[in-house]
């Protein structure tokens, strides 16, 4: 595997791949690998003549500087399972290569990062992200980039940008990966505590809870919210950022589960926070989601 730390030597690979014609899939990620970054490389590597994965935990999307130094950093332990996975060239800039120290220039998505993690998070967060992303684009040129459901706003909002500032990059979304008890694999993960695995397990349980009601016939929204919000609770050790069913176009609230939608939330674990999701349909879980609810 090709390891590339620059932005002139990932442009000059780049224009060695267009001067070939190669499709190029592109996978960019913060690091702390997992089977879940794994299936994105997988499917690139299916679809596309050249696979670059990049690793880059980026300083501009994080609101608090606590949680940027805590977010894990494994560099050789990835670098080991990118080559495994047969990925041709990593990217891993330093924050250094990728802002100029007088860099003023954001790319913001309106309307969605209004939502679920941006109401949390606030709008600098998706602006930290959209920014990246383009830069990233930029650098490495891909045919096709691929992001996870797993942060289903990110991908919708980079779904957005690239129709809107015409990138031409086509976006491939990949579903959930996720641990056997059913949660959603994340590289936040090994943060949490033995002792604490169970509380983390509250989300993705509860959205089993909701699709419960649902098959009963329950298909109020803030009523299964409800449920949802006392079952995560009855665990003292996890707080709820947020638990929401929105549009999964527009990411606005419904008033009732009568189509596709969204569940979706953010809960903490001590200082830890997950995020999961789950598109259902009135009559619970849609196609190809979680198995075991
Ligand atoms: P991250 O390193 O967390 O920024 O994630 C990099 C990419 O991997 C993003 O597109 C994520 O949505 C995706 N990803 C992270 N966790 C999972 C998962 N459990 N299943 C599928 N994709 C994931």
């Amino acid at each position: 595997m090709n390891i590339i730390k620059t932005i002139a030597e990932m442009r000059e690979e780049a224009r060695e791949n267009a001067r070939r014609d190669a499709s190029v899939g592109f996978v960019p990620t913060m690091g702390a690998l997992h089977e879940g970054h794994v299936s994105l490389m997988r499917r690139s590597l299916e679809d596309n003549d050249v696979t670059v994965a990049s690793i880059f935990v980026n300083p501009t999307q994080f609101n608090e500087q606590d949680d940027f130094d805590k977010y894990p950093r494994t560099f050789e332990q990835d670098c080991e399972i990118l080559e495994a996975a047969g990925v041709d060239t990593l990217f891993a800039p330093e924050a250094e290569e990728m802002y100029h120290p007088r860099h003023q220039t954001s790319v913001a998505v309106a309307q969605l990062a209004d939502h679920l993690c941006g109401i949390s998070r606030g709008r600098r967060h998706f602006m930290g992200v959209c920014t990246v992303v383009s830069k990233l684009f930029n650098c490495v040129q891909p045919t096709r980039a691929y992001f996870g459901q797993k942060d289903a706003q990110q991908a919708l909002i980079i779904q957005r940008m690239v129709i809107d500032l015409n990138f031409p990059v086509e976006i491939v979304v990949c579903p959930i990966v996720r641990e056997k008890d059913g949660l959603a694999m994340s590289s936040r993960n090994r943060r949490i505590a033995d002792d604490l695995r169970d509380s983390a397990l509250t989300l993705v349980r509860s959205f089993g809870y909701a699709c419960g009601m649902l098959k009963d016939g329950e298909r109020d929204a803030q009523t299964l919210i409800n449920g949802m919000m006392e079952f995560i609770l009855r665990d003292r050790r996890v707080e709820v950022d947020y638990v929401s069913i929105v549009s999964p176009e527009t990411l606005e609230d419904v008033a009732t589960v009568d189509d596709f939608s969204l569940i979706a939330g953010a809960i903490l674990i001590g200082d830890v926070r997950l995020i999961d999701n789950i598109l259902v349909t009135p009559e619970g879980p849609a196609r190809g989601q979680i198995e075991f609810i």
